[in-house]
């Protein structure tokens, strides 16, 4: 029979659990809702989880542990709409890799992937999508395979608009976005460039697969969680992507996969207005 009253449950006794404070053995355990506040001073959510409280009967000291900690770390990442700590490890170790073998197949670098796991940081809009993207069957097999066959152009140029003369890069930091998507004035050489032996896409290639999506650069910015600015520093050539945003690209490139975020965004942004409507 499902519990619906709000009166707290009863103690029961806690197995294998000393006293935080005293030490003693004699602990009892129940499961509160704890109340919390997340976001910054301008705008705060109230969120909650439930959580085991223990009572010490010999000294009367009541306290929650790092199952506490955890489950209310959880309970944000569900209020942002991005994997908690578990579904992080759960995704790295289902393929059997360690943190580094993992970080050498993604690009994700190694410090990221543990804190994700720890639950000490909680990775971004677009880290989070391509966490996603690689629990896709075969999405992790194709940047496998991307490594091995380093030379392989990941699109045909098909984009007629002909490399211009650079602009200076400090000149570029203060354009606007439109600016820069309005006119290409300022394709970089199309160099290949390497990373630590991987080949990093050129900034033709980084616009070929937006334009093959028939997305304009707030509509593909919306949609994966990559920074407008950041897109378009890549495609004029001015910032190029790390790997793991270059993987990213890469998976955004193969058949579904955008088709597959698209479908998570219109399911996030759904939940939101939801979220938003009850809170008001
Ligand atoms: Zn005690």
């Amino acid at each position: 029979m499902k519990n619906t009253d709000k009166k707290p449950k009863n103690w029961t006794i806690a197995r294998n659990k000393q006293c935080a404070l005293c030490g003693s053995d004699k602990v009892q355990t129940r499961h509160e809702t704890k109340f919390f506040n997340y976001g910054t001073l301008e705008k705060q959510t109230e969120l909650h989880a439930e959580v085991p409280v223990y009572k010490c009967t010999e000294c009367n000291f009541m306290y929650t542990d790092h199952e506490g900690d955890r489950l209310c770390h959880d309970a944000i990442c569900k209020f942002l709409q991005v994997f908690t700590p578990n579904e992080v490890r759960t995704l790295r170790k289902s393929a059997g890799l360690t943190i580094k073998e993992f970080s050498k197949t993604t690009g994700i670098g190694q410090a990221s992937i543990s804190r994700w796991e720890n639950g000490t940081l909680i990775q971004n809009k677009a880290m989070d999508f391509y966490l996603r993207l690689l629990r896709v069957l075969n999405n992790l097999q194709a940047i496998r395979n991307r490594i091995d066959n380093t030379n392989k152009p990941v699109v045909n140029i098909t984009d007629k608009i002909p490399n211009f003369e650079p602009v200076p890069i400090a000149r570029l930091h203060y354009q606007s976005i439109d600016w820069l998507q309005s006119e290409q004035k300022t394709f970089a050489p199309q160099k290949i460039k390497t990373v630590g032996g991987h080949k990093i896409m050129t900034p033709k290639e980084v616009r070929q697969i937006r334009l093959n999506l028939n997305q304009t650069i707030r509509e593909f910015s919306k949609i994966t969680g990559i920074g407008a600015a950041s897109l378009c520093r890549w495609e004029q050539g001015s910032h190029i992507q790390n790997r793991a945003m270059d993987n990213y690209l890469f998976l955004l490139s193969l058949p579904n996969n955008f088709k597959f975020l698209v479908n998570t965004y219109k399911e996030t942004s759904l939940t939101n207005q939801k979220n938003e409507r009850l809170s008001e």
